[in-house]
């Protein structure tokens, strides 16, 4: 399994700008896609191809809510959602500067 430091979203914070998705994608590695969440029009980001992941940060730079995380080194599995979230607490991230 491999084992790479991703971004994750805390759903909290994000408002569903896009933006991480269009630098991401403007950028090569497109990662990320924006899902619908009820009772929120414009959704919320999330991680959707971990594997592709390059771990360059530009999202964390572009996001105007600091809805984006690093995650500490961890496994995933290419297609399934990466766990990050114990309990509904999210617990294994910390903050860019
Ligand atoms: S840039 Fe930030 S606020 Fe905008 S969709 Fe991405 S995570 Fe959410």
């Amino acid at each position: 399994m491999p084992i790479a430091i991703l971004p994750d979203v805390d759903e909290q914070r994000c408002i569903g700008c896009a933006l991480c998705v269009e630098i991401c994608t403007a950028l090569g590695p497109d990662v990320l896609r924006v899902k619908p969440v009820e009772g929120w029009k414009r959704g919320k980001a999330f991680v959707f191809y971990p594997e592709r992941c390059i771990s360059d940060g530009a999202c964390l730079g572009v996001c105007p809510t600091h809805a984006i995380f690093w995650m500490r080194p961890l496994e995933y599995t290419a297609g399934q959602p990466v766990p990050l979230h114990k309990n509904g607490v999210f617990d294994k991230g910390w903050e860019e500067g």
